[in-house]
């Protein structure tokens, strides 16, 4: 077994004295998509958070390509090959959709910044057609397209993508669902996706951890999840 592209081991973390990640052990390996379910509060949000550095973990261990990243800043992370698309879709929304991508790739340029985007623009066609169109003004399943977009410019290994769907209509979901499998399948990226949609999302990813309170209460083969009773009766409402 190879070691994880990413390793979590026994994090702690807290908002002042409110601890939000208690003990939170999770493995990504490379290549694979792991889902992260659980309800509202249960620290799916915190975690990505926690692997950026903000909050810093209290305890425990963070491990990306083999190196200690507890304790380094947002930026350093950053630069280290880690992209985080956060819930809400923060583009800029005064920015062209073409700038917006730019912005992307500041912090660590691409050496061929034409080929990456257009193979942004070949992942999101949509994106191509409204180069010039400004961020703010764009639907938002499009801005969840930008946002996923300007997060590959900076060439990441280990993408983080926090509740996707939110907000989506079903079609717009379905899609921004294949391309997330299709960087998998097509690019080899490894993702950490937090998912309010449960079924659809152990559905496309590879394993997948449930967290309650704070904590890591089952993990496994999505296949698994999917048909684990207490994630059935917890998480997939009926879906089958
Ligand atoms: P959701 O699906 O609702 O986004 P989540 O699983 O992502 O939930 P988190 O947002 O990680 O959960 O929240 C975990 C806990 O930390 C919750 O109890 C929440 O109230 C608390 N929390 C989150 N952000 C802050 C903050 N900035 N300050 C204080 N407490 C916070």
């Amino acid at each position: 077994m190879p070691d994880p592209l990413l390793k979590l081991h026994q994090v702690d973390s807290f908002y002042g004295r409110i601890q939000a990640l208690r003990g939170i052990s999770i493995d990504v390996f490379a290549g694979e998509i792991v889902t992260l379910i659980g309800a509202n509060g249960a620290g799916k949000t915190t975690t990505l958070m926690t692997i950026c550095g903000q909050p810093k973990p209290v305890a425990g261990q963070i491990f990306f390509n083999g190196q200690n990243i507890h304790g380094l800043s947002t930026d350093k992370i950053a630069h280290l090959g880690i992209a985080h698309v956060p819930e809400g879709r923060r583009i800029f929304p005064g920015l062209t959709v073409l700038e917006n991508l730019q912005m992307g790739a500041i912090a660590s340029p691409s050496k061929e910044p034409r080929k990456k985007l257009d193979e942004i623009f070949d992942l999101f066609p949509r994106l191509a057609d409204r180069q010039s169109q400004r961020g703010g003004t764009l639907s938002g399943g499009e801005q969840q397209m930008l946002s996923i977009g300007r997060a590959l410019m900076a060439e990441p290994d280990l993408l983080l993508l926090d509740e996707p769907s939110l907000g989506l209509a079903p079609i717009i979901v379905k899609q921004i669902f294949e391309t997330i499998q299709r960087l998998r399948d097509n690019k080899s990226m490894t993702i950490l996706l937090v998912e309010q949609n449960a079924y659809q999302a152990l559905q496309l990813s590879d394993r997948g951890y449930v967290l309650v309170n704070g904590q890591v209460i089952l993990s496994g083969d999505s296949k698994e999840l999917l048909n684990n009773e207490q994630v059935r009766n917890a998480y997939l409402d009926g879906t089958n």
